[in-house]
Order: structure tokens, then sequence, then C-alpha cells
């Protein structure tokens, strides 16, 4: 047998992709895969898009006879209860106890509850599953009245799938500007006029003090003094890290699970990935949790490796891409709030894209419709390549060709 006996907690893109990975690097040790669903693992960015637009269930994240066929031990709708580290077996609500001799726990985020009176009335809903989104779904009639309650990405995807069903939609925002936590005033200037050409109406500054109803909610109360009638409301107002098996069993965590450079927590034979997971970002230089699944699964890889005493894979520079109605967003890289920005393109037809330097070099860029400058960007953030400063923002010039140098290849 080669590799430690092996236990993943979580199923979703993190940890079955650590499954994966282990086995196609020569783990051939006991595989354990738990997760509290359900249903077979499958994709989670469709549930905002495809899921609510379409009839379509989320495609799965491996065909079923994947797991059997690779020895992975898929045990599915178990809940965890405990980690006994001094033990190293997890305790299983069911009454089973599983041993391991290496503990991987990918166990993601959960969506924040909102803190008012009325949030667990009916047709109040958070969406983090399938089956949140066929809830979402089943209530996005035609002319249904749908408040969002923030607006990061779940919120305005939501909202453009929702107005695609003919929903009625009214977005309540506490930031000045949507998207706010991931995206440059650019960005978000111009993805709000996008929703509002269709119809969708924004209150900014504004939160919830209450939900109103008889039983199925009715009606939102803003901070602003005003009622908003509401067939269905959908609460995108972040995410908290899933912890809380690793706070009681006594692993250091801040804010997420903290692990070092291999995925290692406190424990070293317990590991943490993907959403729950909060690490030194070669990169970034500083300690990052990272929401989203380009990270999940080059920690998947990476802690394969680890546990496999491979070669790590140098971490890369984390991407992000939201579509919303026939518009593409892609980001990559990382940029501060007052960074130096080029603008390339045509912000108002909405082909653009949001260059952030760092001297003469390309920190990130933010892209809408113009997929060729995000493939270009990924390849100059990653080379470190100087660019030529005086054309970056004439777009009939590929940025591909504005690298002055490849001198100066990224740390790691
Ligand atoms: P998010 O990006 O944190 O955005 C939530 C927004 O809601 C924030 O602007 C927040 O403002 C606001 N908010 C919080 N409480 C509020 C309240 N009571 N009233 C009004 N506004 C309120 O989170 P999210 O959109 O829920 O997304 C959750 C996670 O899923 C994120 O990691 C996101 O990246 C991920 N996701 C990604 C994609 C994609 O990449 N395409 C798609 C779906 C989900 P404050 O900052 O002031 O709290």
């Amino acid at each position: 047998m080669s590799g430690p006996q092996t236990l993943i907690l979580g199923a979703g893109h993190a940890g079955v992709q650590t499954a994966a990975a282990l086995r196609a690097k020569g783990h051939t040790a006991r595989l354990v895969l738990i997760d509290q669903q359900a249903a077979l693992p499958y994709e989670r960015p469709p549930l905002s898009k495809d899921v609510l637009v379409k009839d379509v269930p989320s495609p799965l994240l491996r065909k079923e006879a994947f797991y059997a066929e690779r020895g992975i031990e898929l045990l599915r709708g178990v809940a965890t209860e405990s980690i006994d580290r001094a033990a190293s077996v997890v305790r299983m609500a069911d009454g089973r106890s599983i041993g391991y001799e290496r503990l991987v726990l990918a166990t993601g985020s959960l969506p924040r509850a909102l803190p008012v009176p009325g949030a667990g009335l009916e047709g109040v809903v958070t969406l983090r599953t399938e089956r949140d989104a066929l809830r979402i779904r089943d209530g996005l009639r035609a002319g249904a009245r749908l408040v969002v309650i923030g607006a990061g990405y779940v919120g305005l995807e939501v909202a453009a799938a929702a107005v695609s069903r003919g929903a009625e939609v009214t977005v309540l925002e506490r930031e000045p500007r949507v998207l706010a936590r991931v995206a440059s005033p650019e960005v978000s200037s111009r993805v709000r006029s996008l929703h509002e050409s269709h119809g969708v109406r924004f209150l900014m500054e504004c939160g919830v003090t209450a939900i109103e109803g008889d039983g199925r909610v009715r009606r939102v109360l803003t901070t602003q003094g005003r009622a908003i009638d509401a067939d269905l409301v959908v609460a995108g107002i972040g995410v908290v890290a899933a912890d809380e098996l690793a706070r009681a069993a006594g692993l250091a965590c801040d804010n997420g699970i903290l692990v070092d450079e291999d995925c290692r927590t406190s424990d070293p034979s317990v590991h943490a990935i993907g959403d729950v997971a909060r690490f030194h970002h070669p990169l970034l230089g500083a300690q990052v949790r990272l929401e989203c699944i380009a990270n999940a699964m080059a920690q998947a890889d990476r802690v394969a490796e680890a546990l496999l005493g491979r070669e790590r894979t140098p971490y890369d520079i984390p991407w992000f891409w939201s579509v919303q109605y026939d518009a593409r967003l892609q980001s990559v890289g990382f940029w501060q709030d007052g960074s130096d920005t080029v603008v390339r393109g045509a912000p108002a037809q909405g082909r653009f894209s949001v260059l952030h330097l760092r001297g003469p070099r390309l920190a990130a860029i933010e892209t809408m419709g113009m997929g060729g400058d995000f493939i270009a960007a990924r390849k100059l953030i990653r080379s470190g390549a100087s660019l030529r400063r005086d054309s970056l923002a004439d777009a009939s010039i590929p940025l591909s060709s504005l690298a002055l140098t490849e001198d100066t290849p990224c740390p790691n």
C-alpha cells in the first residue's frame, strides 16, 4: 500500500479533487470520502446560473462509477459529529467511528444567516445546495416579486436568473456599490447598469431590519424605512468558514482553519483545504481564505502531493468568473482599492478590461466580454513582465503584445 489511510470530510470541489488526485498520483491505501449531503457530489457554480435559468440539474463532479472504480469509499448523507484527534477517529452521527492516518478537512463555507426577525419565514432562502437552488427556482414565476439581499456574486447571479424567468427584482445592498468586496468601482458601475437595463431595482447603502409575513414572507422592512412587498427573499450576504468541527477538536482557527504551505493544520495529521482554510499566499504575501474553485482545486492537488511526499505544484494566481445575462466577467490576481488602473475597451458597450498595475507590471485584471485579455493577463501576471504603459488603454492592440520584458518570473 502506498500513502497513508486517508479520510476526507466534505465532497465539494476540494474534497472530490483530493480523492481523485491522490489516486491519480499513486495513493493505494484506504481512502474514504464523507459528505453530509445524500446526493452524488455535484458542481456548485451552476446553482446560481443554469440550474435557476434552465430546468437542468447541476452536473456531477464525477460519474457515479468513478468512486468505485478507484476504490474511493464515498459515504453520502452522513453527518460528522466530532473529530477525536487522540484516537485518530472521526465519529459520525449514526454511531459509526472511522479511523484515519491522515484527515483532510474540505468542509467549505456556509451562507451567513440573516440576523433579523422573520428570517425563518417560508420563502426566505440562502443558496448553498442544489436543494436551495430548486427552492429558489420554484419561486421564480413570471411576475413573482423577488427581493435579493446582498449584491455579491450570489445576489447578482440570482437576480439575472430571476429576470430571465420573468420575476420583478429588487436588490438591497448595504455597501454603496455592487460587488464591493470583489470588483473595482469601474466594474461595479457597469454591472449595476447592466442589471438596471434589465429592469432590476437597486437600493444601495440599505440593510434589512425585519422580514414580515404570515408563515410565508410578505414584505421586507429596510433600514431606509421602506416596506418592499416580496414573494421570495434570497439572502446572499456572504459566507463563513465551516470550521466548527475543527474548532471543537482544538485545531487552531481564526476566520477559517489555519494551515501552512502544505495545508497542514496545527495537528500534522490533519490538513484543511478550500474555502475553510486560511493560509499565507506566497504571491500575495498575506494570510487569505479564498472562496473560489481555482483555489479549492489547487489546494486539493497540493495536499495530495504533500500526503504522498511528491514535489509541490507552485501556487498559481487565483481567478474568478461570473455570468450575468449574456455578460461574462472574469478576473485574475490581487489588487487593493486605490490601485493604479488602466481601462481598455468600451465600458458603455459592456466590453472592457480594468488593468491593475504595480509599477510597470500587471498585478490583476478584471474583464467583461474580453476573454482574450483575460487569457493574456494570466500569462503576463505569471511571467512578471514589464508592460508598455503608453499603449495599454488601446484595446485594438493585443494585450499579449505589450510585454517589454519577461525578466521577473513570479516568486514561489
Ligand atoms: P459576498 O461576495 O460577500 O457579498 C455579499 C454582499 O452582501 C456584501 O456586499 C455585503 O456587504 C452585503 N451584505 C451583507 N449583509 C447585508 C445586509 N444585511 N443587507 C444588505 N447587504 C448585506 O457574498 P455572496 O455573494 O453571498 O457570495 C458568497 C460566496 O460565494 C462568495 O465567496 C462568492 O465569491 C461565492 N460565489 C462566487 C460566484 C462566482 O465566482 N461566480 C458565484 C456565486 C457565489 P458587507 O461587505 O458590508 O458585509
